[in-house]
C-alpha cells in the first residue's frame, strides 16, 4: 500500500492545529525573554541597591562581569538535559545557544577586569568604607576572580576543541561539569568579595541563589534523575544486525507503562550500567508512541558503546531518560511531509512515518533516503511501500537508482515547486546534507517554519 494519497484536514482540526502551531512559536520566544531577564536580574538589582555615581567604563566593566556570572551560571541549565527548554527550542538549538553563551560570557569576562584601569585602587579607603569607589588589591579577594580568569578559557577551548582531542567522551563530560561547578565556585567568592555591587547584602543573596540553582541543575540531572530510573527499569529485547554497521535495538518497560512519547523524539539510553553512570548515549526512538510501550532504536556502529552492541545480551537492564526533541510533526497543518535522510538520520523520520500509518494520518508523503551503498540501506521492506527514493553515492554497477549525494538538482527533481512552498520538510542526516537542502528550500521559497531538522552532533 503507497501512502501517498493528498487528504485535506477537516475544518476542525485545522483550527486546532493553527491554535498548537501559534503556541508552537511562542515557546522559543517565551523562553529567550525568560533568559534575557534571568541574566539581567542581577544588573537590575545592582541598579536598585544604588551607590555613588561612577565613571561610564567603571559601571561597564563592572556590569560586564555581573552579565559574564549569571550568563555562565545559566549555563547549567543549559545544559540540555531540562525538557522545559529543549523540547520547547529542540536539542540542537539549545545546545547551539549553550556553546553561543559560554563564548560571550568568556569574552565578558575576560575583558572586565581591564575596564577598570583608571579606577583608584588599593586599601580601603576611610571615605569609601564599602567599596563603592575603590577596587581592591587585596590578593585574597582577588584571587579566586584570577583562577577562575584562568579556568575559564581552558574550559571553553576543550570543548570546543573536544574532537581534535583524543580522549573518551565521558571523561570530557565528567572533566566539563566539575570544572564549571569550580568555576561558578570561584566566582561566587570573587563577585561577593571584589565585587563592588556584589558585597551589598541584596547581591551577595541574590548570587548565592543563583549559584545554588546552577548546582541544583547538576544535582537534579546526576542523582534525582538516575534515582527515579532505577524505579523504572527497562530491559533489552532484542538486539539485531540490520546492515553491517547498523544495530536494531529493543527495550520494554520492566514493571512499569513506559514513556509518553512523541513521534521523532529521542531519549538517553543507557544499557548494563548503574543508572548513575555517564555511559549513556542519546538515540531517536525508531519505532512509533503507538505501536505500544516497547521502544527501538536504529543505532550505526561508531566508538566505545556503539561497537559493543552485538554483545549485548536480552534480559540485559536498561535505563531510558526521555523523551526528549521536538522534531515532531504533531500539531502541523500541511497537505504533505518531505522526509530527507542520510544514513542513520533516518531513525527518527521511521518514528514519525510509522506513527502516521498508525494513526491513520492520511496526509502525503514522500522520502529520499541516502546512503553510501545499497546495502546500508535500513528496513528496506518497509520503506519500499511508501513513495521513496534511495541515493546511493557509492553505488555497484547493478544499481538502478539516484546516485550521488542529496543535491539541489535531486530535490527540484522528487518535489514540485507547490509541495515546496507549502509541505512540511523533516530532515536528519549529516550536517552538509541538511544546510544544503535546507539552503535550497528557503531559496525555492519554503518558509523556514515548514523546515524541521535534527543533528546528531553538535560541533
Ligand atoms: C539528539 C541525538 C539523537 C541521536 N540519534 C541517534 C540514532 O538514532 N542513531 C544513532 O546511531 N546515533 C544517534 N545519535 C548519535 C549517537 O548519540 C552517537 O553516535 C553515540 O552517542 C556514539 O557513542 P559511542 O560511545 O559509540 O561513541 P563515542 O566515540 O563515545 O562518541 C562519538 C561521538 O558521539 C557523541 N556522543 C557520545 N556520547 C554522547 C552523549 N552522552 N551525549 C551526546 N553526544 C554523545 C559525541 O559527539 C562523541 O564525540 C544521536 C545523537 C543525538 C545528539
Amino acid at each position: 500500500m503507497k501512502l501517498a494519497v493528498k487528504w485535506p484536514a477537516p475544518a476542525n482540526d485545522q483550527l486546532r492545529c493553527q491554535r498548537k502551531w501559534t503556541r508552537q512559536n511562542m515557546k522559543p520566544l517565551a523562553l529567550i525573554l525568560f533568559y534575557l531577564v534571568v541574566v539581567a536580574l542581577p544588573l537590575l538589582l545592582a541598579w536598585l541597591t544604588g551607590g555613588p555615581p561612577r565613571p561610564l567604563l567603571q559601571e561597564l566593566a563592572s556590569g560586564l562581569g555581573m552579565l559574564a556570572f549569571s550568563m555562565i551560571l545559566m549555563e547549567f541549565v543549559l545544559s540540555g538535559r531540562f525538557k522545559k527548554i529543549s523540547n520547547g527550542i529542540g536539542m540542537d538549538v539549545t545546545m547551539r545557544f549553550h556553546q553561543l553563551m559560554a563564548r560571550t560570557a568568556l569574552a565578558f569576562a575576560l575583558l572586565h577586569p581591564f575596564l577598570y584601569r583608571g579606577t583608584a585602587s588599593g586599601d580601603q579607603r576611610p571615605w569609601d568604607p564599602t567599596r563603592q569607589l575603590t577596587t581592591t588589591t587585596d590578593f585574597a579577594d582577588l584571587s579566586s576572580g584570577i583562577v577562575a580568569f584562568l579556568l575559564l578559557p581552558s574550559l571553553v577551548l576543550l570543548a570546543a576543541g573536544r574532537k581534535q582531542l583524543d580522549y573518551k567522551y565521558e571523561t570530557w563530560r565528567l572533566m566539563h561539569g566539575l570544572g564549571a561547578v569550580l568555576i561558578a565556585g570561584l566566582l561566587l567568592h570573587h563577585t561577593t568579595q571584589a565585587g563592588r555591587y556584589g558585597s551589598q547584602p541584596a547581591m551577595t543573596w541574590l548570587w548565592m541563589a543563583f549559584t545554588a540553582l546552577a548546582i541544583a541543575s547538576l544535582v537534579y540531572v546526576y542523582l534525582i534523575a538516575p534515582l527515579r530510573e532505577i524505579k523504572q527499569p527497562w530491559r533489552v529485547t532484542a538486539v539485531t544486525r540490520l546492515t553491517p554497521r547498523q544495530w536494531h535495538v529493543t527495550v520494554a518497560p520492566d514493571g512499569h507503562k513506559g514513556i509518553e512519547f512523541k513521534a521523532g523524539q529521542f531519549a538517553w539510553l543507557n544499557i548494563g550500567h548503574s543508572a548513575f553512570s555517564l555511559k549513556e548515549n542519546p538515540f531517536s526512538i525508531c519505532s512509533a508512541p503507538a505501536s505500544g510501550p516497547e521502544i527501538s532504536f536504529l543505532i550505526k556502529e561508531l566508538g566505545d558503546f556503539t561497537r559493543t552492541l552485538g554483545r549485548i545480551k536480552s534480559g540485559t537492564t536498561a535505563y531510558v531518560d526521555g523523551p526528549y526533541g521536538s522534531l515532531t510533526v504533531e500539531g502541523r497543518n500541511v497537505p504533505g511531509i518531505a522526509f530527507v535522510a542520510g544514513g542513520v538520520g533516518i531513525a527518527p523520520l521511521l518514528g514519525i512515518i510509522r506513527q502516521m500509518r498508525l494513526t491513520g494520518d492520511r496526509r502525503q508523503i514522500k522520502l529520499i533516503y541516502g546512503n553510501r551503498t545499497e546495502g546500508q540501506i535500513a528496513f528496506r521492506d518497509e520503506l519500499d511501500q511508501l513513495d521513496v527514493t534511495y541515493v546511493v553515492s557509492e553505488p555497484a554497477t547493478s544499481w538502478p537508482g539516484e546516485t550521488g549525494h542529496i543535491d539541489h538538482a535531486l530535490i527540484d527533481h522528487v518535489f514540485s515547486p507547490e509541495e515546496i512552498r507549502e509541505w512540511l520538510f523533516v530532515m536528519c542526516g549529516p550536517a552538509v546534507m541538511m544546510d544544503i537542502v535546507e539552503d535550497h528550500l528557503v531559496t525555492r521559497g519554503a518558509s523556514s517554519h515548514h523546515i524541521l531538522s535534527e543533528r546528531f552532533d553538535y560541533d
